[in-house]
């Protein structure tokens, strides 16, 4: 059984074995989380993006894909970057979020990571609804056969700690 539980917070701050990166497909970094984690985790990990797009994924992570890196200087192993949707109304895109989260839990099963914490993938900029992202994000994790421990999701303000923390009641 995974435990699962939401946490509020900074997800740079996590010790855990992985982190999830909220990142774009491109690997090459961003904003929100994906800012915070190559500032507080150093060129490290923004090197090893560098080198799976000069090999494995030369056209970029697909969304709904998740591959890892060194966590760098993170208080964590490794830092697991997925790919969120871009939210549209016009389109059912539920699937790649939930898959998000499966491929995530695939690789960290992979690397044998036994604690992971995750963000609100696509809820800040990829404009996914807080309350659906949280009912997919933890729907998927309950639902997901794996060997990790304890899943924590990481909210950065209360709004969002107040949705995950309902659909974990
Ligand atoms: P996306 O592009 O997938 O929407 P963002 O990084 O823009 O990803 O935002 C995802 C969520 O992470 C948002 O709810 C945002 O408020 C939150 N967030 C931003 N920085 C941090 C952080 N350092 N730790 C935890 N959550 C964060």
């Amino acid at each position: 059984m995974t435990r699962i539980r939401p946490v509020r917070g900074d997800i740079t701050e996590q010790t855990v074995d992985a982190v999830v990166n909220a990142a774009n497909s491109s690997l090459l970094g961003g904003g929100g989380v994906d800012g915070a984690i190559h500032r507080r985790g150093g060129p490290e990990i923004l090197a090893e993006c560098r080198a799976l797009r000069a090999s494995r994924y030369g056209r970029g992570l697909p969304t709904g894909r998740a591959v890892a890196t060194t966590a760098g200087r993170l208080p964590a192993r490794w830092v697991i970057h997925t790919v969120g949707p871009v939210f549209t109304p016009d389109e059912d895109r539920s699937e790649l979020l939930a898959s998000c989260h499966r491929e995530s839990l695939r690789v960290a099963d992979e690397l044998g990571a036994r604690t992971v914490a995750f963000p609100a993938v696509s809820t800040g900029v990829y404009g996914w609804p807080l309350e659906d992202a949280a009912r997919i994000a933890v729907g998927t994790v309950r639902a997901a056969r794996t060997a990790v421990e304890e899943v924590r999701f990481v909210l950065f303000d209360e709004r969002a700690y107040q949705a995950f923390a309902g659909q974990l009641r």
